[in-house]
């Protein structure tokens, strides 16, 4: 969605944009070509892309600075460029794991191995099977409610907590997938298995993708100046209601429970909404690149101070 992307940033009347996720550098490319003097903060965290994107902006090279490092440390990264605020923030969160998972019948359970999934198995967080000795029936029935969009939650919860009392808890993927594929039955015609979004569930609590996510958004609207935008792409419908929901507490949206005599979420009005339905990429866009069919676009803008 390149056009939509300098719509929302208009590049050509902001001094510093950062692209949190350069890639191969075509949001950037098209942010500098918009405007002579836009200075571009540039984040990948895969050092090979950072190397093709800076070959590709030779010609920006003055206007570009490169730091390798995640979208999360944004705070981080622009405190090291010699900045306390910029007038723009592109996210483009890309094809994610997530994504890949609904479209493959679910790479992770095809082998049977033991149950981590921690992106980096050399921390010292929790395994996928730790997290599934800890967590309560309720608090498992949640995770896999919520971060896995299965209707079928409090089922496969009550199931693996009654393996864990029984001495024989779920240790390897294969158990985990055949657990699940006996608690839902699957449907004529289903093409992912039952397993799927129970494991991706887990993999998203495992890594905490939810909070990074809330986190980089928290963290961009701060570092926004007055009427500065950040606009952030998703792939996955999951990834999109967190950006929705976190630019709406944003905008000074209370999430507490209809029932609390006051709020208590914290709410505060920082901006405002620029999309209230999400971009989505042009038919043209789409018979281009079919995967582009499940991006969305949501952009806000930062208050004046008060
Ligand atoms: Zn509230």
């Amino acid at each position: 969605m390149p056009d939509e992307v300098l719509e929302v940033l208009e590049p050509a009347s902001r001094r510093v944009i950062v692209d949190a996720t350069l890639g191969l550098g075509g949001h950037t490319e098209a942010m500098l070509r918009a405007s002579e003097t836009l200075e571009i903060i540039a984040i990948d965290r895969d050092r090979e892309a950072i190397e093709l994107a800076k070959a590709r902006l030779e010609a920006f090279s003055d206007r570009v600075k490169y730091f390798h490092a995640n979208f999360s440390d944004i705070r981080e990264v622009v405190r090291k460029a010699g900045r306390t605020e910029v007038d723009g923030i592109l996210a483009d969160l890309g094809i994610s794991s997530l994504q890949l998972d609904s479209e493959t019948r679910g790479f992770s359970f095809r082998f049977d191995a033991p149950l981590d999934m921690r992106m980096d198995p050399d921390s010292d967080d929790e395994t996928a099977a730790e997290l599934l000795e800890r967590l309560s029936e309720q608090d498992l029935a949640n995770v896999i409610y919520r971060f896995g969009e299965e209707r079928h939650s409090r089922r496969i919860a009550r199931r693996i907590v009654e393996r864990r009392e029984s001495g024989n808890p779920v240790e390897t993927t294969g158990e985990l997938a055949d657990l699940v594929a006996g608690a839902v039955r699957r449907k004529p015609g289903d093409r992912i298995h039952p397993a799927t979004r129970t494991f991706q569930a887990l993999r998203i609590a495992v890594n905490r993708e939810i909070e990074i996510l809330e986190g980089f958004i928290a963290d961009s609207i701060s570092l926004l100046s007055a009427g500065g935008r950040l606009a952030v792409i998703t792939f996955h419908s999951l990834e999109d209601r967190v950006v929705k929901q976190s630019m709406q507490k944003a905008a000074g949206r209370c999430f507490c429970p209809p029932k609390f005599p006051k709020c208590v979420c914290g709410m505060t009005e920082q901006v405002a909404i620029l999309t209230r339905k999400p971009t989505i990429p042009s038919e043209e866009e789409i018979s281009e690149n079919p995967r582009a069919r499940s991006a969305k676009l949501r952009a806000c803008q930062k208050k004046q101070a008060v």
